[in-house]
């Protein structure tokens, strides 16, 4: 992680928000080849998703909406996350991620440790002696066994155990407060007046926005059942803890689908074939399917209305966590905002002869969490040749050309000779009509290969002697491969346009 967050920081992809003064926890601002990268899967997922789909469309919905929504879809009463406070340190967790280990001193039970999710055996260790030092008890022998297994969450511990626990920062037993509920909409006011009655929220999901235009659609759009709306946009949550880099953030962006179908439809089929439309869809942006794998939740863990929700993990540096949530929710959003808005959410189905209101699967994915999986399976270290023919490490950012920032970059071999810069010049403005590509003449043609390996351009084109008197062809240098093949300007167009618009 400590090299992405570098390399991120470094070619511009990502910058902390507000460094100027600091930074500000939970937001992240995008530098020029982050933005491109962004707007890149975005719009493979839209191409994908709605634009070469017959059974979905698109919507734009606003961030700020009727708080009423949020009423009937349960977020006002329900949107919040266990807490947990440290008096001493002044830090705040979330109880679903601490975890307690008992620790034994000379053979007998002497309190518990609480450390954040994924904290290793050593830190525990560690942890444990600080504990074993806070009771005053230097010389106890310490059984390291128990601190050697899965651990229990916090919400186990009553008063007397919390009394004797020692929290992950803290250095004094007994600072950890009970868990309590904290809510995760961000408040605003909207209008002049201060009142109780202006309040209004940020949407903490973009989903709402598309039930709440479901009748819209469906009176307007020509759709049938079953028919998908999808929409990306930003959404907000006030996350107690948030970290590993644009994983958990405060502001971030979803691509999300709402799925309607018939309230007799086999759903566990269709829910199958939406699980492995999106695996493919990782797949094709270059996420092998290998680093994807699927969390089915327990059926006595879901929300009462859910049938069946399974999270697609990925192989983040942190761990193995959520990338893309695939839930079956049953017709209980419509169903509530029939309730609360008092408009019938039921649509005629033609085929069935019969009203209802239809069930839904919902498909929803984070742009940032996709970002940080594609460049943590995009980032690599590797040993090439230089232009001396020494060995030397690079970093190398292996990004499929669909989404890479720059498709390629083009080089004049020297840029003293106007005649290859002429050339070079203009193809690059030919290139840059369809493409987003990089023009560098300066330096020499190894460090400028390097310089665009780092930032993941999949093609570098040089144009060099034989260009200009010889046949006319350009030099292809794969990022990957560092092959270099000759093309003539046709056959390089063709080339390009295969890998990047597939
Ligand atoms: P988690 O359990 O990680 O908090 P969640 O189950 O609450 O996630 P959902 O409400 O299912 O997440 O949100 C759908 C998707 O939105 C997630 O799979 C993830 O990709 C993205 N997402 C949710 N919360 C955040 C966040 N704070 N920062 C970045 N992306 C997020």
């Amino acid at each position: 992680m400590e090299s992405i967050i570098g390399l991120c920081k470094r070619r511009g992809f990502i910058f902390a928000s507000s460094e100027i003064y600091g930074g500000y926890n939970g937001f992240f601002d995008y530098g020029p080849l982050g933005v491109e990268l962004r707007n890149n899967i975005k719009n493979i997922w839209w191409r994908d998703m709605v634009q070469r789909r017959d059974d979905i469309v698109g919507l734009d919905s606003s961030i700020i909406m009727h708080p009423d929504i949020w009423k009937a879809s349960g977020h006002v009463d329900g949107f919040s996350d266990p807490m947990v406070d440290c008096k001493e340190s002044k830090l705040r967790y979330r109880a679903d991620q601490l975890f307690i280990y008992p620790v034994i001193l000379d053979d007998t039970s002497a309190g518990y440790i609480a450390v954040v999710e994924g904290t290793d055996l050593n830190t525990r260790i560690k942890q444990a002696k600080k504990l074993r030092d806070s009771l005053g008890n230097k010389q106890a022998k310490l059984d390291e066994s128990q601190l050697d297994s899965e651990g229990t969450e916090i919400t186990e511990l009553d008063e007397a155990q919390r009394a004797v626990t020692l929290g992950p920062d803290a250095k004094d037993i007994g600072t950890l407060t009970e868990p309590r509920e904290f809510k995760l909409m961000f408040e605003t006011k909207v209008g002049p007046l201060a009142d109780q009655s202006a309040v209004a929220y940020l949407r903490p999901e973009t989903a709402q926005g598309i039930f709440a235009n479901y009748k819209n659609i469906v009176d307007t759009g020509r759709v049938k059942i079953p028919f998908g709306i999808a929409q990306i946009g930003k959404a907000f949550r006030n996350e107690i803890t948030p970290r590993n880099f644009i994983f958990r953030s405060r502001e971030f962006e979803q691509m999300e689908i709402e799925y309607f179908i018939s309230p007799d439809a086999d759903w566990k089929t269709l829910h199958r074939e939406w699980l492995d439309t999106c695996i493919n869809w990782l797949e094709s942006i270059g996420i092998p399917r290998d680093q994807v794998s699927e969390d089915v939740h327990a059926e006595d863990k879901l929300a009462f209305y859910s049938q069946a929700t399974t999270d697609l993990m990925f192989e983040f540096p942190h761990g193995k966590q959520e990338l893309w949530g695939i839930a079956c929710r049953s017709d209980y959003d419509l169903g509530q905002h029939q309730k609360h808005s008092g408009k019938s959410m039921e649509i005629f189905d033609e085929a069935q002869k019969k009203k209802y209101i239809p069930h839904v699967i919902e498909p929803s994915l984070g742009v940032d969490r996709t970002l940080l999986a594609v460049l943590t399976t995009a980032y690599d270290e590797d040993e090439i040749p230089n232009d001396k023919g020494d060995v030397e490490k690079r970093t190398v950012l292996r990004f499929s050309p669909k989404i890479a920032p720059y498709k390629a970059a083009i080089f004049p071999l020297v840029k003293n000779k106007p005649e290859l810069v002429e050339i070079a010049e203009k193809l690059y403005r030919k290139l840059q009509k369809r493409w987003n590509v990089f023009y560098d003449a300066s330096g020499a043609i190894g460090r400028r290969y390097r310089r665009q390996d780092e930032i993941g351009t999949p093609y570098g084109i040089t144009i060099d002697f034989d260009t200009l008197e010889k046949d006319g062809t350009v030099t292809l240098r794969d990022r990957d491969t560092t092959e270099q093949t000759r093309l003539s300007e046709k056959a390089l167009i063709q080339f390009l346009e295969e890998q990047i618009d597939a």
